[in-house]
């Protein structure tokens, strides 16, 4: 095991995912496991998949040798294989994410020094800082997007090139820019990840066309309020959806050319309606975020038909025939959210939030049960599978219900990972400590 779940074992979070690294090519652990696919163009990776779960496996990666790079430094593809944990261990980004848990022995294995700078709350890139981000731009945002949720400190090393590279996040193919932003923001530390893109200057480089805003009081308490609320209900395990966040970062670009495309319609015979007038203004808001982060069609869709849905529920003309339709939308506990958000900062709605919190209630309420629905009648399939396989033959293949990764097996691994990292803490551990110590003293790399 490497990365994230190690790291964030050692620290005593609950892993978000599992990574794990192999000697074997992703062929033959895609043949070992028929719940699993091959990913990914730059890096082959295999998924491994159970029920939700999703364990993703790399095979050891070699020098850079053959990899491919662009002709700014930018690694476009690597396939190319190692053999050792070592090797492997350079290709990693940052010191704490190279750590690797030996299920073989139960031990970890610590090539760049990561358990001291996770004990120190520090965060430092393997290699030559400006090497690594040419090679990777997006190991950028990986830092900030670390230093934001553990909260931990950049080394200056680290830090320093990122007033200088951030421009080369602009060559990163804009779907896995979509991927980087949603987990900035949507995991939980989305306020933090904020303020930390505002220090950074790299705002402006992820949302395009927002300048104006991003500088200003109102539009930052607006994204603030909004970001503390989205990270509270990741703390009530509630999902965020990406449509809910580009529809709040780009609310104040959008308002602005609705009410520009109204002026500039006034005099002529045939103006579109309202839809239209909204669809044409999302359109182009949404081309412009397009360009760095891809905006999947249905995504899109839904930014579009959440925008006009928040501006029909602030809207006088409405007809009573109307109100219940609306209430009923698949969008409309999303658009109130977005209207209750916004009442913070312009009284104005505060009305409109009045007459339609007995509507969201309802809406709350159908949502509740059809969701205890579904999940009545999934369980219940489960037991029919279940009951099923009890009754069939034996040794068919893999099936992600047959192995499924329970809570026991992860309080396993994390009380195996814990006593292995007090065990750690030997003569061996210290001595290695001593020794990273002394090399970033030597080196000034202490922030
Ligand atoms: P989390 O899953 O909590 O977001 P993570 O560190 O596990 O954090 P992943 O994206 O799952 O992040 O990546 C797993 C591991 O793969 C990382 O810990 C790191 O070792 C390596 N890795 C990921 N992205 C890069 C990259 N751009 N450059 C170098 N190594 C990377
Ligand atoms: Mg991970």
């Amino acid at each position: 095991m490497v990365g994230g779940c190690v790291r964030d074992l050692l620290l005593g979070k609950a892993p978000k995912d599992f990574d794990i690294s192999t000697n074997a090519r992703p062929e033959q652990v895609h043949r070992l496991f028929t719940n699993s696919r091959i990913i990914g163009r730059r890096f082959k990776i295999v998924h491994v998949v159970y029920g939700q779960e999703i364990i993703e496996v790399t095979t050891f990666r070699s020098g850079s040798s053959e990899a491919v790079q662009s002709r700014d430094g930018m690694i476009v593809r690597d396939n190319s294989y190692g053999t050792s944990i070592e090797e492997d261990s350079e290709r990693r980004d940052f010191t704490i994410n190279a750590i690797y848990y030996d299920i073989d022995n139960f031990s970890l294995l610590d090539f760049h020094g990561g358990l001291y700078d996770l004990t120190h709350g520090i965060i430092d890139i393997i290699g030559e800082p400006d090497t690594r981000y040419q090679e990777d731009p997006v190991r950028m945002i990986r830092a900030i997007r670390f230093k934001a949720k553990l909260g931990f400190k950049l080394a200056r090393r680290t830090e320093e090139p990122i007033g200088r590279l951030a421009p080369l996040l602009l060559n990163i193919s804009n779907a896995r820019m979509f991927d980087e932003v949603n987990k900035l923001f949507l995991t939980g530390h989305g306020l933090q990840s904020y303020r930390e893109l505002k220090h950074y200057n790299i705002l402006d480089l992820l949302f395009p066309g927002q300048e104006e805003f991003i500088g200003s009081e109102k539009y930052d308490s607006f994204i603030e309020y909004a970001l503390t609320s989205s990270d509270q209900r990741t703390l009530q395990q509630k999902r965020n959806k990406p449509h809910f966040l580009y529809t709040v970062f780009m609310w104040p670009k959008i308002q602005k050319l609705i009410y520009a495309l109204k002026c500039s319609y006034q005099s002529t015979p045939n103006p579109p309606d309202n839809y239209g007038i909204v669809s044409e203004a999302c359109a182009q808001a949404l081309q412009t975020q397009h360009s760095v982060t891809a905006i999947p069609m249905a995504i899109g869709t839904d930014i579009k038909n959440l925008i006009y849905l928040a501006y029909q529920i602030t809207d006088d003309s409405l007809q009573a025939s109307e109100i219940e339709k609306l209430a009923h939308a698949g969008l409309f506990r999303a658009a109130f959210d977005m209207i209750k958000l916004r009442a913070q900062f312009e009284p104005e709605i505060i009305p409109y939030v009045k007459f339609w919190q007995h509507y969201y209630d309802e809406a709350q309420e159908r949502f509740n049960q059809a969701k205890q629905e579904a999940e009545a009648r999934r369980q219940n399939r489960l037991d029919k599978r279940k009951s099923r396989r009890g009754k069939g033959k034996r040794g068919r293949s893999m099936r992600e219900e047959e192995y499924p990764l329970s809570q026991a097996d992860k309080s396993a691994l994390l009380t195996a990972a814990q006593e292995s990292f007090d065990k750690d803490n030997s003569a061996q551990r210290q001595e290695r400590l001593a020794r990273a110590r002394a090399w970033r003293a030597a080196m000034n790399l202490d922030p």
